[in-house]
């Protein structure tokens, strides 16, 4: 559902503090390291491109698609159509590429039972749920997805997060 929209993802000026009508949000919040909103897990491990050796060329969402992104290194106020900004990756590694959050995701090699070798993203504990590594996700569905308020404590060993294993 999520990765299908176009939206705007992890501010990083936390307007939202101001606009929030429930006070849910409060000005104890000074980073967006700070806002959990849920977690990332690899929910489809099956699909994942680089647990099957496979990159990535073109437009994650497709040509059409609506969503923007914060790309910092090109204008950190300006959010720009991820359309306007295609990859080129040998294995797939958007979902960290992306990530707003440093060191919230990272490309992981791993040893299956037969001995054969393969990448995968890893989830760490200061993802804060923001849903960009879904949105920019290539395949459909997802293979990455978020848990709407799940919290690191309840889920750290999964695969496709620290300590989790595929095959
Ligand atoms: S992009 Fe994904 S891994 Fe990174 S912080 Fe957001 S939800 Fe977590
Ligand atoms: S963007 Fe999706 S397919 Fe690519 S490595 Fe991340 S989870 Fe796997």
């Amino acid at each position: 559902m999520l990765a299908s929209k176009g939206v705007i993802f992890s501010c990083d000026a936390l307007q939202c503090i101001l606009a929030c009508p429930t006070g849910a949000l409060d000005h104890k919040i000074e980073k967006p390291e700070q806002v959990l909103m849920g977690l990332a897990e690899l929910t489809h491990p099956d699909t994942c491109l680089a647990i099957k050796n496979m990159g990535f060329k073109g437009h994650p969402r497709g040509e059409n698609y609506q969503g923007l992104l914060r790309y910092s290194e090109v204008d950190r106020w300006k959010p720009q159509l991820m359309r306007e900004h295609p990859v080129d990756r040998e294995i797939c590694d958007i979902c960290q590429l992306l990530c707003p959050i440093k060191g919230a995701i990272s490309m992981e090699q791993k040893t299956k039972g037969d001995g054969s070798s393969y990448w995968t993203p890893v989830v760490h504990s200061n993802c804060t749920g923001c849903g960009v590594c879904e949105m920019v996700c290539p395949v459909e569905e997802a293979a990455i997805q978020i848990i709407p308020w799940k919290k690191w404590q309840d889920s750290n060993g999964k695969d496709g997060q620290e300590g989790g294993h595929v095959g």
